[in-house]
């Protein structure tokens, strides 16, 4: 049997800090991140119904996009990532200090490394795309060029 899967790629602009860091990640600093979601139907292959816009597809690009945008990319793009949880008080101060001056806070439960931040992106999509039938296969994050990290669900 053989199954086809989509895949998406998404870039943004944000700034984190990672606390405990022993090199330069303790600052505060950007990147220009990478995303790619990669998406399977879970029922069968492909939608089948004829006359639908999407028969012969997973799920079109464009809604894929649509959905990607609108819960991760969005709301990240050009914010600080904020860990709530973080035990350097400056993070704290820093989140505290741009949202007096309106400026865009993501506030998030976990240290904002790209390995969290996969799987983290893969629960949200995961759930936001179960109604259309929609598994979400895997979900990369690249921090840098040449470094990323791999989300899979395990079924
Ligand atoms: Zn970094």
């Amino acid at each position: 049997m053989v199954n086809v899967s989509i895949t998406k790629e998404f870039t943004w602009d944000m700034a984190h800090m990672l606390a405990c860091h022993e090199g330069l990640c303790k600052n505060i600093h950007g990147h220009t991140y990478k995303m790619q979601v990669e998406v399977t139907r879970k029922s069968k292959d492909l939608i089948t119904s004829p006359g639908n816009s999407e028969e012969g597809m997973v799920i079109d690009f464009n809604h894929l996009k649509n959905i990607v945008k609108d819960k991760i990319i969005d709301p990240l793009d050009h914010a600080f990532m904020y860990w709530c949880q973080s035990p350097d008080s400056l993070e704290h101060e820093i989140a505290e200090l741009l949202r007096k001056h309106g400026r865009k806070v993501v506030t998030v439960t976990y240290k904002p490394t790209a390995e969290e931040m996969a799987r983290n992106f893969l629960e949200i999509l995961s759930h936001e795309f179960d109604k259309h039938d929609i598994l979400i296969r895997s979900v990369k994050v690249w921090e840098t060029p040449t470094s990323f990290a791999t989300a899979v669900r395990e079924e």
